[in-house]
């Protein structure tokens, strides 16, 4: 067996200790008898697996006791939704930031629910950047304010929360989210889709404050509610059980780095070895705005003409893949994701150095 080094923005690398432990208990959990995958959601064994996840989640984020841990379905898109449905609270519209694709997403759904005010947009500078707090105009009767922390497709991050004196922070955080620890007391609600940054596919994350979540706009589905789902432990249906146990190993693996402050401190490695690369290099080169640079996804472009599908190719030899740029973009993108070994990192800056010596 032999895996490659991959840099997909997701579904993305897993810990390879995190799937050796699933595979070890992939027929018989913990002397069960079962796997994970076959086991009610109601028993005793998988209402373990969750309740524990959710404790180490908390310990990890130090989520405090007025917030709610739900584990949804229907991903960061789905939230688009849920988000309007049950913060707006008899309010009529909401404040929105746009800073690409997700942003984008984000807003065109809320349309749906409430009037958007775009409150700040880095459309002008072909979203490579985010927009400072000062230029953001705030609405005075907004339900709440709406930001994407990390923009997985242009690579641009925020490096601090946003002040909004008081109205609820919504934050779409699914490609950061774990990435470095976050301040949970200065959000409305969090929410991540797991495939980026935490598990595999099917499980999205929703952190939310208590107070906000008591009135739901009525057409609001069951599933969306978050007060329904907090009140039965995100198990008003079945959940996503095997992506919930396999969020709960990563969790623990946080924990056993030392937590999300260590987490970071390597994610800043990681990300800083490769910009530095970008930046020395005559060949590479990175859209976006220094101090909004993504630690989690990282464009780049080649200088010159036809050479694109040649890196691509090599790369895929020395084992490297999934380092196509999004279609929208072009050029490269690399995600360095908590799971991505430092190195991974180092044989994508050695390949790159070598290939810009062969072909600068
Ligand atoms: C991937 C992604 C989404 C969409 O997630 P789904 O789980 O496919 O709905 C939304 N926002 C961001 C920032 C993402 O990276």
């Amino acid at each position: 067996m032999s895996r490659v080094y991959n840099f997909s923005a997701g579904p993305a690398v897993l810990p390879e200790d995190v799937l050796k432990t699933a595979g070890e208990e992939i027929l018989d959990w913990h002397g069960s008898g079962m796997s994970v995958m076959e086991m009610s959601h109601r028993g005793k064994e998988f209402i373990g697996i969750a309740a524990e996840a959710e404790a180490d989640l908390r310990e990890l984020l130090k989520i405090p006791d007025n917030y709610k841990v739900l584990f949804l379905q229907g991903g960061a898109t789905g939230q688009f939704a849920a988000v309007p449905m049950n913060l707006l609270r008899g309010k009529t519209s909401a404040d929105y930031v746009h800073t690409g694709q997700w942003a984008k997403k984000a807003i065109a759904e809320a349309k749906k629910y409430c009037a958007v005010n775009v409150a700040a947009s880095s459309e002008d500078e072909s979203f490579t950047y985010a927009p400072p707090m000062d230029t953001w105009q705030l609405s005075k009767d907004a339900a709440y304010v709406h930001y994407t922390a990390n923009e997985t497709i242009g690579g641009v991050e925020y490096h601090w929360v946003p002040e909004t004196g008081g109205v609820p922070l919504a934050c779409d955080m699914s490609s950061d989210f774990l990435s470095r620890p976050v301040d949970v007391s200065k959000f409305g609600v969090i929410y991540a889709g797991a495939q980026k940054n935490v598990a595999p596919a099917g499980l999205t994350i929703v952190i939310v404050r208590e107070d906000l979540m008591g009135d739901p706009i009525p057409c609001t589905p069951t599933l969306f509610c978050y007060k329904t789902q907090a009140e039965n432990d995100s198990m008003y249906n079945t959940p996503p059980c095997w992506t919930i146990y396999v969020a709960g190993l990563v969790f623990k693996r946080l924990k056993k780095l030392g937590g999300l402050a260590e987490m970071e401190k390597v994610n800043i490695r990681k990300s800083q070895a490769l910009y530095d690369l970008i930046d020395a290099s005559a060949l590479y080169r990175s859209p976006v705005r220094k101090s909004d640079r993504s630690r989690m996804n990282i464009p780049f472009t080649l200088a010159r003409d036809g050479l694109d599908e040649q890196f691509l190719k090599e790369a895929k030899e020395n084992g490297l893949i999934q380092l196509k740029g999004h279609r929208s973009v072009g050029g490269m993108r690399a995600s360095l994701y908590n799971a991505m070994p430092e190195a991974a990192v180092k044989a994508l800056c050695d390949f790159m150095r070598d290939f810009e010596k062969r072909n600068g």
